[in-house]
């Protein structure tokens, strides 16, 4: 009999289904390396393409499937089939094999993306849950995100939220949800609804001179104050947006004016600084800048940073290790709000991972001294929290997996643990997803970052 071959559709599927990884090695072995192999027909009939009869097998156990002798007790065509169900199951159930694990880089242009990798199902359960989460997290007034955080706002402030906070959110879980979706990039279009919403939020909250601000209570009622972190993260959610050239350009423009003295009274100047380096660092890289700057902007923008970034980065790097802030190595946190620490240290250092030369060992110290905070098998919310926090343990994990960062920690000394924290705090999250005891105080900001993973 000629051997038929195997419709690309139908060889895509095993393929993708089992991972290439070999059933046999898998059920005998606990052995899930991707292995070069074939697909085997499994009663041996080779005009048998029906996906039952198929099974993705190592180049050795086909080998030895294939040739069947009567001396030796082969393996048996149910006996494949029901380990070949048991891989199936296993990758359905939401296990990450942890060396497929990257991250996207998460403003990359969307034709730079692998887009065939977002429909592999490695993460698939996970990431659907994150997705319709981070989806249904956008504010109906407003077009801003989160509408989750107002589960924890009484958390952080000992109050319920105002009217004003609850339209307003917030812009760094704007910023947080749009580079999300933009992650999961094939699918986009499909929320260009909470795209254009999440523009307009922005684009009202446009300030003059080409800052942002966010609107908040003042005795007239309502003011908005135009902001430099504010500023860096609307232009960065914008982009990721593909917002209007011009209030990008604009928004670049005032922070040229920035004064490091101006970041002092912000709510959390290490975030501030680190996004305000890498919005100019992003905005001027050569697969982008086109898009919304003159060379002469270009130019403007680089010696700003030749300039300013290493005092920039000294305010960060000394922030985190002052003898006066009670939460070194990590930075003071949001609105020096004690139960914030965590979430403006991972925000800080998601910036700052994504800077042209990261300073490694700040990032480094802060993500050990986080590591050391686990409870269980997760990290949680804050130092006071009893409980593991989905969000917060998924922020961690997807920043220690930072290709630079998780290259430094596994040459590290006592990186290895690090990462194995890492490693089982996204466990945790996706094993525990939806647990109301775990998600209290998970919310968009911290837990969107999962969709950074493929
Ligand atoms: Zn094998």
């Amino acid at each position: 009999m000629s051997r038929k071959k195997l419709s690309s559709k139908i060889e895509n599927e095993i393929f993708t289904k089992s991972k290439r990884r070999c059933c046999i090695c898998f059920a005998l072995n606990d052995d899930l390396a991707v292995k070069r192999g074939q697909i085997a027909h499994t009663d041996h009939n080779a005009q048998n393409d029906d996906l039952d009869n198929l099974a993705f097998l190592c180049l050795e156990h086909h080998d030895q499937y294939d040739s069947q002798t009567s001396q030796s007790k082969n393996f048996t065509m149910h006996e494949i089939k029901e380990y070949r169900d048991r891989l199936y199951k296993f990758f359905m159930s939401g296990y990450i094999p942890f060396e497929d694990v990257t991250i996207l880089d998460p403003l990359a242009p969307l034709s730079e993306l692998p887009k065939e990798q977002f429909s592999s199902e490695i993460m698939s359960g996970f990431k659907k849950n994150i997705m319709e989460f981070v989806i249904s997290d956008q504010i109906p007034e407003s077009g801003g995100w989160s509408l989750s955080q107002e589960r924890i706002f009484q958390y952080n402030y000992g109050s319920p939220s105002s009217k004003i906070d609850k339209r307003e959110g917030g812009i760094i879980s704007t910023y947080m949800a749009a580079r999300a979706l933009r992650a999961c990039g094939s699918t986009l279009n499909t929320y260009s609804t909470p795209g254009k919403a999440a523009a307009g939020y922005l684009l009202k909250r446009r300030t003059g001179r080409g800052a942002f601000g966010r609107f908040s209570a003042s005795r007239s009622g309502e003011e908005l104050k135009p902001s430099f972190r504010h500023t860096a993260l609307a232009c960065l959610t914008l982009m990721a947006l593909n917002g209007p050239p011009s209030a990008i350009r604009e928004g670049l423009q005032y922070l040229l004016t920035v004064k490091t003295v101006d970041l002092q009274d912000d709510a959390a100047p290490s975030i501030a600084r680190a996004a305000i380096l890498f919005v100019m660092e992003y905005a001027t890289s050569t697969t982008i800048s086109h898009k919304y700057l003159s060379s002469k902007e270009v130019d403007t923008i680089k010696n700003f940073l030749a300039e300013r970034k290493r005092e920039i980065l000294l305010a960060i790097e000394s922030e985190a290790k002052s003898p006066t802030n009670p939460y070194a190595p990590l930075w003071e946190p949001y609105g020096h709000n004690k139960t914030m620490v965590f979430d403006s240290a991972l925000t800080t250092i998601d910036f700052l991972t994504l800077l042209d030369d990261i300073p490694l060992d700040t990032v480094i110290t802060a993500l050990n001294y986080l590591a050391g905070m686990k409870l269980d098998s997760g990290l949680p919310y804050d130092p006071s929290s009893k409980k593991p926090d989905i969000g917060i343990s998924t922020y961690f994990g997807v920043m220690c997996r930072r290709s630079l960062v998780f290259k430094h920690l596994q040459a590290a000394e006592n990186g290895k643990s690090t990462l194995k924290i890492a490693d089982d705090a996204i466990e945790f999250s996706f094993k525990n997803w939806g647990k109301a005891e775990y998600m209290e105080r998970t919310y968009c900001d911290t837990v969107s970052n999962g969709l950074l993973l493929i």
